[in-house]
């Protein structure tokens, strides 16, 4: 068949790599005029290194990664408040973890496609026409032409999504934080493998010591509008929320200006009923974003990628039956890891300061596995079993 992904992230790629095993004729769409690069890191585990280990890249990861050895929450004087070991917490849910930037995750994946899958950059869809047997497609630089499916992989902010539902806005229950993502070249401070992170009313700021010598900040904190488009926008914005952080909040907002690469959007989730139409659908944050909140949104679409090439095998090739197959079999486990997500908003940017006590001696406590296990169970749990990987 030939098929169409539209984004080259995690899912796509993913899917890109199923799919040409299954003999499969791939084109891969991405929107930036190149692979992307820098950015933040995740937090990978679960069903998602089940997916990675099938495909043969957990070395890879694991050699490009982190494992941090442990989770420090200080107090405005940098003094440790809390500590927690990363690997033991998520261990709680029988998994393994790596801490990869995500852009590194993507390439990683994309190194295992061969020549026979059809690389586009610079390019995206502006209409899908699927007349029950084949997707026309009409591309915003050159010709329209036509596939067997499409899939769009085209993250949260879908343009895959809008040409299917209709617009952003309907589909996304925005979580009223927001996250700025930066790193530097130079930063005075360092902890190697140790995630310093500072919370307090409003908001979080998390340093996190990259290998190339760089600094990463996260930041995240409570606001209920737009995040504004333009970068010189955002930094006021961030700015301005974090106008009252103490400890080292001011020393990070002072090198934001120095940054190699700013990110900044809405912890938003993405809600829709169905995840396609006919032979058109979605996968990872297009079809079902959990947010950042989650920490899984990387391994969820990797795992939909991967479902939906062994539903398409299962399915002598029919789209709709594969699609609604995946969606069937995911959408309750995503619908329930979204709403876990919700409530870890507290977590990242406490409202008040009795949530902000509760959050220090919860974290205090966390070291004791049966805490953690009643306090992140939910969130952790992982109740996906793979079937064995596509063949075609
Ligand atoms: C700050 C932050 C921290 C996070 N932390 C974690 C974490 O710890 N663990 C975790 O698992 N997840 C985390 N996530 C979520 C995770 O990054 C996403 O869930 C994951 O990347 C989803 O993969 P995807 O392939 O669906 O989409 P993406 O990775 O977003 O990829 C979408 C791709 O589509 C391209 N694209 C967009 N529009 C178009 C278009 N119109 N045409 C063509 N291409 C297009 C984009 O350029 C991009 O390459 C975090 C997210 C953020 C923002």
């Amino acid at each position: 068949m030939r098929i169409l992904i539209v984004g080259a992230g995690i899912g796509g790629p993913t899917l890109a790599h199923w799919l040409e095993r299954g003999g499969h004729e791939v084109t891969l769409l991405e929107i930036a005029p190149r692979p992307r690069e820098g950015g933040y890191l995740v937090d990978f585990w679960g069903s998602g290194f089940d997916v990675a280990e099938r495909m043969g890249i957990v070395p890879q990861l694991m050699e490009r990664g982190y494992v941090f050895t442990e989770m420090r929450e200080v107090g405005p004087d940098g003094r440790r408040i809390a500590s927690l070991d990363p690997v033991g917490l998520i261990g709680q849910a029988g998994g393994r973890y790596v801490t990869v930037g995500r852009t590194d995750l993507a390439g990683v994946i994309s190194e295992t496609l061969s020549e026979r899958v059809e690389r586009l950059f610079g390019n995206t869809v502006t209409a899908l026409d699927d007349d029950g047997t084949r997707v026309r497609v009409a591309f915003e630089h050159g010709d329209e032409r036509e596939f067997d499916l499409v899939v769009g992989a085209d993250g949260l902010h879908s343009r895959v999504r809008h040409l299917l539902f209709g617009p952003d806005g309907v589909h996304r229950r925005d979580l009223g934080i927001a996250v700025a993502v930066f790193d530097v070249a130079d930063y005075p401070r360092r902890d190697e493998l140790i995630a310093i992170s500072h919370t307090e009313v409003g908001h979080q700021a998390l340093r996190l010591a990259l290998h190339d010598g760089g600094t990463m900040f996260i930041l995240t904190f409570r606001h209920d509008g737009l995040i504004p488009h333009d970068t010189v926008a955002q930094h006021e914005l961030v700015r301005h929320a974090l106008r009252d952080a103490r400890g080292e909040v001011p020393a990070i907002l002072a090198s934001m200006s120095e940054a190699r690469t700013f990110y900044c959007d809405s912890a938003s989730q993405v809600l829709i009923p169905s995840w396609s139409r006919g032979r058109i659908g979605l996968i990872g944050d297009a079809a079902a974003a959990p947010s950042l909140l989650a920490g899984q949104g990387s391994a969820l679409a990797m795992v939909e990628a991967y479902l939906l090439a062994a539903e398409l095998d299962r399915a002598g090739g029919d789209p709709v039956a594969a699609f609604t197959a995946t969606h069937d079999r995911l959408a309750r486990v995503v619908r329930s890891k979204q709403d876990a997500a919700v409530s870890l908003g507290v977590a990242f940017a406490p409202r008040t300061r009795w949530q902000l006590l509760l959050r220090t001696t919860l974290l205090r406590t966390m070291g004791l596995p049966v805490v953690a296990r009643i306090a992140m169970g939910r969130s952790l749990r992982d109740p996906i079993e793979l079937p064995p990987p596509p063949h075609g």
